[in-house]
């Protein structure tokens, strides 16, 4: 019989999973592809819808591709469970579904009751750490605010998805601010002791902000006030006018509660020659939602990267044969500074035998050393590959 493979997550690993497992198969592997949502939005880019730069459409694409060039099966659905024994993957509206091998890139989700008055009030208090509606509304938020008005960015302590990321929309918003409403300011309020990613840099950019980018290290959350969107730390009360607070996340909830092995009950436990979950053969899990190896950032590119990792070893595994034992991935992360300067990390990680997992590899990768319109063109060039690499 054919081999079947269920990919839940249609994001930058479960994408890139499907098309890859067609595609290196040449199509003699079934892959059926179960997303919730019926686009795919693209949280890099992001930033810059929120900045204005960027309309949501330039950053949601159609999963047409992978089912007419690809032929991926794509059940538009909510996956609610897993059998890991049984070997099968319950839906909402779609029955249940038996595989040989099952892909898991849920992304993430938030903590619940981590942070008190936060539940279902992200209407009031948007996170826009999920693309799409929540990214307009924080948009549509910025721009009614009133110049002298106060945008408050609370980021939750480390591990989160795109350590960068946060850094880079203070600096969008920043920018945004600087042009149209100059008396306002960005006030950075981060749970963690240092900025997360491109420290240096990034350090340099808020200073050349001058006044209008605050940031405040060691400013855990204690709880929020939706009516007067008001933000609670230890010693302090903040009152904002836009209050964007980014969670405290773990992995995709069809993760977290499949009984899968987890670091700090958060984020998923792998073997990363198979990317399977340990202990638990045929459940492959990738990108944000995994306990990332030593200097291994929660993004994209790297989900992008575990899949391919994933897919190769699927096949192998499927064909009687053992995987690559030496897997190597990298990853590049672009930060806009404003509407168009730009700043990268980039890594490269290999598989080390001995410690089990990808390490850094030393003298690869890098940093820039200022921001560049140069290094704008290669981040929107990055984004139009990464997104054709697993959708198209
Ligand atoms: P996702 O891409 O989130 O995909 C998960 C998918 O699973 C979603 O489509 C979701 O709807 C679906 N899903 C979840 N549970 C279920 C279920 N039960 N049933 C059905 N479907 C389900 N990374 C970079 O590399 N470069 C960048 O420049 C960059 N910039 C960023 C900027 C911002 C503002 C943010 C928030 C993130 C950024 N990232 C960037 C990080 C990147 O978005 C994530 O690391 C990446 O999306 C992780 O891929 P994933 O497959 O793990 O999860």
């Amino acid at each position: 019989a054919r081999a079947h493979v269920v990919v839940v997550g249609g994001g930058f690993g479960g994408a890139t999973a499907a098309k890859y497992l067609r595609m290196w198969s040449q199509g003699e592997v079934d892959v059926t592809l179960v997303e919730r949502n019926a686009s795919f939005v693209s949280c890099p880019i992001s930033n810059l819808v929120v900045g204005g730069y960027r309309e949501l459409a330039g950053i949601t694409a159609s999963y047409a591709g992978l089912q007419s060039k690809w032929g991926v099966r794509l059940i538009n659905d909510e996956a609610t469970a897993i059998d890991a024994g049984k070997r099968t993957v319950s839906t909402a509206a779609s029955g249940t579904l038996s595989y040989d091998r099952l892909v898991l890139s849920p992304g993430i989700d938030f903590l619940p009751n981590a942070v008190p008055g936060l539940e279902g009030n992200f209407e009031r208090i948007p996170h826009a750490w999920k693309a799409g509606p929540q990214t307009v509304l924080l948009r549509r938020q910025l721009q009614d605010m009133a110049d002298g008005g106060v945008f408050v960015l609370h980021i939750p302590k480390a591990p989160f998805r795109c350590p960068p990321g946060p850094y880079e929309r203070a600096c969008v918003v920043a920018s945004y601010l600087r042009r149209h409403k100059p008396r306002s300011k960005v006030l950075v309020l981060d749970a963690n002791g240092e900025i997360q990613s491109k420290k240096a840099l990034f350090a340099k950019v808020f200073e050349g902000y001058g006044g209008l980018i605050e940031y405040v290290p060691n400013s855990e959350l204690r709880s929020v006030d939706a009516a007067t969107r008001s933000a609670e730390l230890e010693f302090d009360r903040i009152r904002a006018d836009v209050l964007n607070v980014i969670p405290p996340m773990r992995a995709g909830t069809i993760a977290t509660k499949a009984g899968l092995p987890l670091s700090n009950g958060r984020w998923v436990d792998v073997d990363w020659l198979t990317m399977e979950a340990k202990g638990v053969a045929g459940v492959h899990v990738l990108g944000d939602a995994l306990q990332p190896a030593p200097a291994m950032p929660k993004s994209g590119h790297m989900a992008n990267q575990h899949a391919k990792v994933a897919a190769a070893a699927i096949l192998n595994l499927l064909a009687g044969e053992a995987p690559n034992p030496a897997p190597v991935v990298m990853n590049t992360c672009y930060s806009f500074v404003d509407d168009r300067n730009v700043i990268h990390i980039a890594s490269v990680h290999q598989y080390d035998a001995a410690k089990r997992q990808p390490i850094p590899v030393e003298g690869a990768g890098g940093l820039s050393t200022v921001a560049s319109e140069a290094e704008g063109r290669f981040a929107l060039a990055w984004a139009k590959n990464i997104w054709a690499d697993m959708l198209a």
